[in-house]
Parts: structure tokens; C-alpha cells; sequence
């Protein structure tokens, strides 16, 4: 099969192109798993955090890739739920314990990271790990739901939030973009704050049904009971805790953070950003049912990712241009 193949840890700043593409063995589903032949495959941060090292895979050569649509082509002779030609994504999660708390289980192994992701003609993972695509989305569409779109599900649960309480963003990107049209289904009386650096950015924002689009340093016109943190970087965590009103949350969702400014973490002052029971939290990973739970709730909406596609060789130009920055929703690959 073709793959697009991660061989050792770069700089981006100084390897413009990481990945190679190479024919690698088809790979055979044990006798718990299906393969599927991928149809796209999206293109995630946490792809640039692998490259450079921040959450290095455990063994080289690796398939990148986590967020991928595909149809099931073979199964294995225990596999019970799916059928050749279902089609069905999978997401960062590839196996772990199969409880409630498995996103932090030791066990929890990773695609695309741990094991061949989705940059390739082929994949195989357990059934459990593998979700039937709601029919209301293309395959383009449904790419980005599975990583960014499940993880800020996550997220917005992690929140606590409720209907009527103001919530901000900050940065926003392929995961905010999806979480913002889920809080004005799932919280309609709840108005969101964005806070992104790039202006063409925040009007895309305001498009969606934010009230208000602001840098990630401004203040917003009022307090927030939580914001939800995408960006690579320390500063709008110092910034985005200023926004908060006394027992307020920021979520961090981030696999890893940039160390470029992470002087900014000694600007962070107890008295003026974590006093009066402000607190963060981080998202770590995603299980089973976060992905299960959230397509349906995804079609229902529906949720409409905003998605430019590129092809599969052109994998190191999609990681590039995420790696700039003043990404307009989110990116995919057709294999
Ligand atoms: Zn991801």
C-alpha cells in the first residue's frame, strides 16, 4: 500500500518536508479486528507535535494520521457489529482498556502515534474502535469530527458548563470551529467569546454565531464562567485567565504545548488570574464512548466542519500550512 511515512524527529522550521511516501506490506486484521481501506485521512496539530518531537512516536518508522474515514474491506472471524463495505472512522484512540477512564489508562495506545494511522491505503483496528459514519456526512466531512470534533466534545463536557453561562475560545481552529456549533445546539442561550490572533479568523467566528471575535490577548466585553484553550502556546492560557470570573474554568486542549513562550508562564499571577477558585484543567486523549456519543449528537445538529482537502502525497504541504497557522477550519487528505 501507499502511506505517507514519519522516518525520524525535524524541525519543521528546518525540514519543510517530514513525511516520505513509500509502499509498505498491506496490512492483515487480527482476529478482533477489520481493516478498512481508507477513503481520507484529517490533518491534526498533534501530527506536527509527533514530527518535532513534543509527543515523539515510540517506534520509527510510523503512519501518521487519526482522524480517518474509510470502509471496512476484511474482518477478522471474531468481529460481530461490522460487515465488509461499512463504512466507519476511527480516531486518536486505537486500543485501551474499554472503561469509562481509558483516555489515561497505560494501556491507552494511540493511531497514527502508537500504531499505522491513516496516511495510508490501510488500516486495522479492534471493532470496538471503529464508529459507522452517520449518512448525513461525506467522508470529508466526518474526518475532522473523529479527532477534532470528539476531543472538544471533551472538552466542552469537561467544562461543567451550563445553559445561559458565557464561554470563550481561545484559538480557533479545526476542534473550535466544530465546538462552537455544538454549544449553540447543546447550550442555545449561552453566548461564546473567540479569541484567535488572525482577523480573518475571528470573522469566521462571528459567521458561525459568535457574539463577540476579539485577539487572544483582549479582554471580552464581560467575565466567562469557562474557555476552552486550543492554541500551541502559553500566553493566551495567561490571557484567557484574566477572562474568567471567580470559579471559572479554563480547559486545556492540547496534547502538547510549544515551549516558545513559555516565559509567560511566570507572568501567571495567583492573586490576579488563579484566586477566587479559578481553576484549568487539561483534556487528555479521547475514549470509545466520547467518539460514539459524539457522532450521532454531530449528525443531529448538524455539524458542518468547514474542510479543505489536499492529496495524499501532498501530506507535508497540509502540515506546513497547519504549522503557519490562519487555518480556516480544518484540513483533510484524500488517499
Ligand atoms: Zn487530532
Amino acid at each position: 500500500m501507499r502511506a505517507m511515512v514519519l522516518l525520524r524527529i525535524v524541525d519543521m522550521k528546518e525540514c519543510a518536508a517530514p513525511l516520505e511516501l513509500r509502499e509498505l506490506p498491506d496490512p492483515q486484521p487480527n482476529e478482533n479486528e477489520v481493516r478498512i481501506r481508507v477513503a481520507v485521512c484529517g490533518v491534526c496539530h498533534t501530527e506536527l507535535d509527533e514530527i518535532e518531537g513534543r509527543t515523539p512516536p515510540p517506534n520509527l518508522p510510523i503512519v501518521l494520521g487519526h482522524e480517518l474515514v474509510g470502509y471496512v474491506d476484511r474482518i477478522g472471524r471474531r468481529v460481530t457489529k461490522l460487515r465488509e463495505g461499512d463504512r466507519v472512522g476511527v480516531g486518536w484512540i486505537h486500543s485501551s482498556s474499554g472503561g469509562r477512564d481509558e483516555n489515561v489508562s497505560p494501556r491507552f495506545r494511540a493511531t497514527g502515534r502508537d500504531v499505522n494511522g491513516g496516511y495510508a491505503e490501510y488500516i486495522t483496528v479492534g471493532e470496538q474502535y471503529a464508529y459507522p459514519i452517520p449518512n448525513v456526512f461525506s467522508d470529508v466531512e466526518a474526518a475532522p469530527l473523529l479527532c477534532a470534533g470528539a476531543v472538544g466534545y471533551r472538552a466542552l463536557k469537561l467544562t461543567g458548563l451550563k445553559n445561559g453561562e458565557p464561554l470563550g475560545l481561545t484559538g480557533f481552529g479545526g476542534s473550535a470551529h466544530i465546538v462552537l456549533q455544538l454549544v449553540r445546539h447543546q447550550f442555545p442561550d449561552s453566548q461564546v467569546y473567540v479569541f484567535a490572533r488572525d482577523a480573518a479568523v475571528r470573522e469566521f467566528a462571528l459567521q458561525l454565531g459568535a457574539v463577540w471575535a476579539g485577539d487572544t490577548e483582549d479582554r471580552a466585553p464581560q467575565q466567562l464562567h469557562a474557555i476552552i484553550d486550543t492554541t500551541p502556546a502559553w500566553k493566551p492560557v495567561v490571557k484567557a485567565m484574566e477572562n474568567l470570573r471567580p470559579g471559572g474554568r479554563l480547559v486545556i486542549n492540547a496534547i502538547r504545548k510549544e515551549d516558545v513562550d513559555r516565559e509567560w508562564l511566570l507572568k501567571l499571577s495567583y492573586h490576579d488570574h488563579l484566586w477566587m477558585e479559578r481553576e484549568i484543567k487539561t483534556v487528555a486523549n479521547v475514549t470509545h464512548f466520547d467518539i460514539a456519543e459524539f457522532l450521532p449528537l454531530a449528525a443531529a445538529i448538524p455539524i458542518r466542519p468547514q474542510v479543505t482537502a489536499y492529496r495524499l502525497e501532498d501530506a507535508n504541504e497540509a502540515l506546513l500550512a497547519l504549522k503557519r497557522g490562519a487555518v480556516r477550519g480544518a484540513k483533510v487528505l484524500r488517499i
